[in-house]
């Protein structure tokens, strides 16, 4: 990981809050191939070649494909390259619904 000076400022938990990042689907980190930009998207296990049934859990990142998000920045559909499976996010919002 070579961006960790994008990431210091960065509040995962309030860009998975943000509408831009989806409304359903399990969260990733995520980098867009347009520009670069990492952000905070959700995607289903469909969208990432994984089993409906998966238990998100146990996901790795370099197990997931690309999938289809929309930049901001670039303001189009784009591919977005999952980096990491956010599982803490995942487990925190689990909690909540219960
Ligand atoms: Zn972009």
């Amino acid at each position: 990981m070579s961006a960790d000076t994008d990431q210091d400022d960065r509040d995962l938990k309030a860009e998975l809050a943000s509408p831009t990042a989806g409304h359903v689907g399990i969260p990733v980190d995520a980098i867009c191939v347009g520009c670069g930009r990492m952000r905070v998207k959700r995607a289903t296990p469909a969208e990432m070649d994984q089993s409906p049934q998966v238990d998100p859990t146990t996901l790795e990142a370099l197990d997931l494909t690309s999938f289809k998000h929309v930049c901001h920045l670039c303001r189009s559909a784009t591919w977005w390259n999952p980096v990491a499976v956010l599982t803490g996010l995942l487990e925190s919002e689990r909690g909540e619904q219960k």
